[in-house]
């Protein structure tokens, strides 16, 4: 099938090349110029695992080219829509501007029947909005959220948990006649993942954009739970990781997700679970989600405490203390920084009087260019020289292993704060180092 992908972000490209792997003709539009000229040369305009692969095997069959004009959409049979759905700024609600002038670019282009597939996380009602815009086009809008996962995204998109589908509906909630052409072209779209049993929820536009929020709004309920027993384990002297192994054994609670630490951030849940509060306020039921404002609140002071753990174990004062950070990403296996603890928790520290460097395997350029101010290195060992407190902010596969004793040699002092839990306490105590950790004694 030939489709259009708008919006060639951390979604839209890994989204592109994929459906281009699986066979179709795709051409990826954006407004941002190096994005596009980075992907026409064949190269990740960010960092993703297995992405620069499959830009080159898909590169090859010819059956992906990127445009930033909207007119080289025309005449593609399906119209996903990725574009960025940010918060406002200094509000809680998401900020529509990229895909309602999305949408409004696309529409000189469409044909009756063709499909404009919305994936941006959105605020439930916003696909009925744009059917309606969109009505005179004879375009059929369907909501087809995603649900990825950045450092496994190209896996994630292969191969998801579940495919979504929200359609236009009629009066009995069935799928109006349009709505079952367009679930058929869908199908076609995904037939390779669909003919590996994925599992396919087909209903309508309110549940469809929900199932996103909802998702994100339990994933982040279930990191601030784990969080606020972190707490309780502070007060008491008990070891959130083995609360959680302990209360992970339960099937019906599992051990995924029950990380105690620095808590959530990202392009996603923070921003989502806002945005699904100011519009559930919209709607009049903000009571139905106040448990999100106590989920928000508690992610937060997570970073507080971490600066206030710095502070501990710095004789009472960061002012003028040295502070190597490992970690800048908002999670391992990315370069995204948007709203990332590991950052979030260095600024801190800096405006606190610390002299704070950070570093990261893949998102140092992308801090730069967010926290100009902070030092940056480009290995731990540099950003730990004569530090008097090492914070492991984000769990990169190479800072859970990181050896104590060649730590120990380059740092003023050894003092380890593990902000993800994922060192293992005895040995940086026996090499010596003062280790403390959210939530473990
Ligand atoms: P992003 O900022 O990385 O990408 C958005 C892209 O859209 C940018 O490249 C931007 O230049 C482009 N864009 C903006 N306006 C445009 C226009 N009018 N025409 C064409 N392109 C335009 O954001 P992202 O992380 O890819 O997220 C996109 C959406 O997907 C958001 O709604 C997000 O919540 C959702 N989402 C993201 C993830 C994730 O892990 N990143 C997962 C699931 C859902």
């Amino acid at each position: 099938m030939r489709l259009s992908v708008i919006g060639c972000g951390y979604l839209g490209a890994v989204h592109a090349a994929s459906m281009a792997y699986l066979g179709h003709e795709v051409i990826g539009i954006d407004v941002d110029q190096r994005k596009i000229e980075a992907l026409r040369a064949g190269q990740a305009p960010f960092y993703e695992p297995g992405l620069p692969e499959l830009l080159a095997e898909v590169g090859a069959t010819g059956r992906l080219t990127f445009s930033d004009d909207m007119a080289d959409a025309a005449g593609a049979d399906v119209h996903f829509v990725c574009v960025g759905t940010p918060q406002v700024h200094g509000e809680f609600r998401a900020d529509l501007t990229y895909v309602n002038s999305a949408v409004e670019a696309l529409r000189p282009y469409l044909r009756p029947g063709d499909v404009v597939a919305g994936k941006s996380t959105v605020p439930v009602g916003t696909a009925e909005a744009i059917a309606g815009a969109l009505a005179e086009t004879g375009a059929v809008v369907v909501w087809n959220p995603e649900f990825l996962r950045e450092g496994f995204a190209v896996a994630d998109t292969l191969h998801p948990d579940r495919l979504v589908y929200g359609l236009p509906t009629d009066e009995d909630g069935e799928p109006t006649a349009e709505g079952t052409k367009a679930r058929a072209v869908l199908d076609e779209v995904y037939a390779t993942p669909l003919s590996e049993d994925i599992p396919l929820v087909v209903t309508d536009y309110a549940t469809a954009q929900l199932v996103k929020v909802a998702a994100n709004s339990f994933l982040a309920t279930k990191i601030s739970f784990i969080n606020a027993m972190a707490e309780l384990c502070e007060a008491t002297g008990a070891d959130v990781t083995r609360l959680a192994d302990a209360i992970g054994y339960d099937a019906r609670i599992g051990r995924r997700f029950l990380n105690a630490g620095l808590g959530f951030g990202g392009g996603c849940l923070p921003k989502d679970i806002r945005a699904f509060m100011a519009r559930a306020g919209e709607l009049g039921v903000s009571d139905a989600l106040s448990f999100l404002r106590e989920v928000d609140s508690i992610n937060m002071r997570r970073r507080v405490r971490m600066v206030d753990l710095a502070r501990e174990v710095s004789d009472g004062s960061i002012v003028g203390k040295r502070i190597a950070v490992l970690g800048a990403a908002f999670k391992p296996d990315s370069d995204d920084v948007r709203d990332s603890p590991a950052l979030s928790v260095a600024a801190q520290m800096q405006l606190q009087g610390a002299h704070v460097t950070v570093t990261d395997p893949q998102a140092v350029d992308n801090a730069r260019a967010k926290w100009p101010d902070l030092r940056f290195a480009s290995t731990p060992l540099e950003a730990a020289k004569d530090a008097d407190v090492v914070l492991l902010a984000t769990e990169w596969p190479e800072y859970r292993e990181i050896d104590p004793d060649a730590l120990a040699a380059v740092v003023a002092h050894k003092r380890i704060l593990d902000g993800r839990n994922v060192l293992e306490p005895a040995v940086w105590r026996a090499a010596g180092w003062t280790y403390r950790a959210l939530g473990r004694p």
